[in-house]
């Protein structure tokens, strides 16, 4: 039902998509819901946009709400995980989602939450996830998923549980993760990247507002059905802004400037 990162509990096992497991979560189960209590979930662009609508607020709000930003030393960029919350059960909090009959954002839960029992290595920026992406168990004592009859492989467990789309709408942002990740330790980003970063993967509304309401439009080229389609479409803006992103960090990609903007503008 979800994911938990605990790097402890994950076994070495690399699956690939045709991988098969014996799973079944269900209310049922004596465990329903432990997992959703002591975690820590690492929260991607499109979980964050799913959350945010689902709950009727702005990304801004959702952050300040539900969330706490993390450094990750491998990448040298922030991540976003969900904050806990006190539970007198649970030491290390609960989900702020977690209900007795289970989850309150089930059907926009994030993509983590998704693929558990499996944990992606590439979501859990793990080494070695900078090829072709694997999965592997996410083995917490407490699950009793794992007793249940029924099979599955990797890929109808994708299916199942609606991955796709996540990782489709993630798939850019990912790769600029693993990109930065195969740079040397040293090459370190500015205050400023790292804050772009930000702005683009998880404040989408701010984004918007950065694009439509500074000079961004006037410094970048960007053509007009473009323009029209980031307006509404908040998918369509998360990878305009990865692209723009992969522009400004790796210099990768035909975004372009245009060609009055001036030096002092080129530094943004
Ligand atoms: S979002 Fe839902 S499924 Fe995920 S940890 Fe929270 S309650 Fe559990
Ligand atoms: S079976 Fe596993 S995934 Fe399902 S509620 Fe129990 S601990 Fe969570």
């Amino acid at each position: 039902m979800t994911e938990n990162h605990k790097e402890a509990g994950i076994a070495p096992v690399q699956l690939n998509k045709d991988s098969r497991f014996k799973f079944k979560c269900h209310p049922g189960v004596k465990c329903f819901t432990k997992c959703c209590r002591g975690i820590n979930i690492v929260l991607t662009p499109y979980d964050i946009i799913r959350l945010k609508n689902r709950l009727e607020l702005d990304s801004e709000q959702f952050l300040a709400l539900y969330t706490k930003p993390e450094l990750l030393e491998k990448t040298d960029l922030p991540v976003i995980t969900l904050k806990m919350l006190e539970d007198e059960n649970n030491a290390e909090g609960s989900c702020p989602f977690v209900r007795d009959d289970g989850c309150l954002v089930y059907l926009d839960r994030p993509s983590s939450c998704r693929y558990y029992p499996l944990g992606v290595a590439s979501l859990s920026h793990k080494e070695g996830a900078d090829g072709d992406d694997f999965y592997f168990f996410v083995n917490e004592p407490h699950c009793l998923g794992f007793e249940e009859d029924a099979q599955w492989t990797v890929r109808e467990w994708r299916k199942d549980q609606g991955v796709d789309i996540h990782d489709e709408v993630n798939a850019e942002w990912t790769d600029l993760l693993v990109r930065k990740r195969s740079f040397p330790k040293n090459v370190m980003l500015t205050e400023q990247a790292k804050q772009m970063f930000f702005m683009v993967s998880y404040n989408i509304d701010k984004f918007r507002k950065f694009v439509f309401e500074s000079s961004f439009l006037d410094r970048y080229e960007v053509d007009a059905d473009t323009v029209a389609k980031i307006k509404d479409d908040e998918i369509a803006l998360l990878k305009f802004g990865i692209q723009w992103l992969n522009w400004m960090l790796f210099k990768q990609g035909d975004f372009k400037e245009k060609e009055s903007a001036s030096d002092a503008d080129k530094s943004a």
